[in-house]
């Protein structure tokens, strides 16, 4: 049973979800990452280890849940939400509870045991990002869902249980709060300037060019000015779309391309460094966005987050983004 909460101070929902304690990391506390071949899940020839296929790119020929494939997407075999029922929104005395509904899948993205996705080919990472997009649209399809957030954890810092390079995606029934202010903070923008926020920081930021790390005809990846934590990026289309979805096969090369080159100078900085990347795009049904662009967040973890930034939700960052990003061009 999967219960989610809104918490009636800040608004924001917490899933409560006995299943996802089951994990074996979280359960035991023991290490469960493993070095890859028989027992890893996410390995070609382990497929029965986990629930079937949901989608994949595989050769002509074979079958679901054999070997034979580059990209494979399964349900989590841990769901943070259940896929099946209705939400059954409804009050609890003052507070506001419904039903955990969503989709929680797991984007294992090769078939060999590779731990990051910087080690995989350009036109791997290309097939990644067009797997997002094809999760992406089909999950559209389910009204229940408002929001698909795909995400990436990488390392056990970073939540991870498993070393073989996989992204995650999340559909849920609300619109995840820190998306809702993104969304309102570029709507004042908006209103106020008559131009998109994000366009805006493009243009600032290719002027001042102290915080850009690599850009082409599509993409700006940089460090962004306030900067949360240490060599945090940002990729931003240069194109304004607030749909991931929308994204066209010259924008997939070029963002394999500069997410591959983030993510390389990165573990550069210090190997094995755990991280988090995650696609802000814009809600299932609101596609009026002229003021919302979508983006990739990747979030380096050097730093755990303490007590200020709990109580003030105030980050300190060691490293000034100007500094981030010149380290960074030079181990690119
Ligand atoms: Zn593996
Ligand atoms: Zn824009
Ligand atoms: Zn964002």
């Amino acid at each position: 049973m999967v219960e989610l909460r809104k918490e009636p101070l800040t608004g924001n929902w917490v899933i409560i979800s006995t299943e996802r304690g089951k994990r074996p990391l979280e359960f035991t506390g023991e290490e469960t990452i493993k070095k890859g071949g028989e027992k890893c899940p996410f390995c070609e020839g382990n497929e029965s280890l986990t629930p079937p296929e949901i989608f994949s790119y595989r050769k002509k020929g074979t079958k679901p849940d054999t070997p034979g494939w580059w990209i494979r997407v399964v349900p989590n075999k841990y769901p943070a939400l259940q896929s099946k029922g209705r939400l059954n929104k409804r009050k609890k005395g003052i507070y506001e509870v419904m039903n955990g509904i969503g989709a929680h899948e797991v984007i294992i993205e090769a078939p060999q045991h590779v731990e990051d996705i910087f080690f995989l080919g350009k036109k791997v990472i290309e097939k990644v990002i067009r797997a997002y997009r094809e999760r992406m649209i089909d999950l559209m399809r389910d009204s229940r869902f408002k929001y698909i957030l795909i995400f990436k954890n990488k390392g056990r810092a970073a939540g991870a249980s498993l070393n073989h390079s996989h992204s995650q995606l999340i559909a849920t029934p609300i619109v995840p709060k820190c998306v809702e202010e993104e969304l309102k903070a570029a709507r004042r923008y908006f209103d106020f300037n008559k131009s998109c926020i994000f366009c805006d920081i493009i243009g600032q930021e290719k002027n001042l060019k102290e915080r850009v790390l690599w850009e082409d005809e599509n993409f700006l990846s940089f460090c962004p000015f306030a900067s949360r934590f240490p060599y945090e990026m940002w990729i931003l289309p240069k194109r304004h779309s607030s749909d991931f979805e929308e994204i066209n096969q010259s924008e997939v090369e070029s963002l394999a391309g500069i997410l591959k080159k983030c993510i390389s100078s990165l573990t550069r900085i210090s190997p094995h460094l755990p991280y988090n990347y995650v696609i802000h795009t814009s809600p299932c049904d609101r596609p009026d966005s002229k003021y919302y662009h979508w983006h990739l967040e990747i979030i380096p973890r050097l730093t755990v987050v303490a007590g200020f930034e709990w109580g003030a939700g105030f980050y300190i960052n060691y490293i000034p983004p100007e500094k981030a990003a010149r380290e960074l061009k030079q181990k690119g």
